[in-house]
């Protein structure tokens, strides 16, 4: 894994990165909501062997849901 300063590229092996991006405050969340069999589904399915994913969730935070 390179580590650039705040820029950081995971491999396959740490953990899958998901962000949920709020469009108010640019708040970014960190959450895990691929399923752990995500990788295995994807080549079954698509033929398609995947290498690293990275998935943004736009939205609003709570802080902005009233
Ligand atoms: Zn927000």
């Amino acid at each position: 894994m390179i580590m650039d300063g705040a820029i950081a590229r995971y491999d396959w092996n740490q953990e899958p990165h998901d962000h949920l991006k709020c469009k108010e405050c640019d708040d970014m969340i960190d959450v895990h909501l691929l399923e752990d069999d995500f990788q295995e589904t994807v080549l079954k399915k698509y033929q398609f062997s995947v290498d690293d994913v990275e998935m943004t969730i736009l939205g609003t935070c709570h802080k902005h849901i009233k």
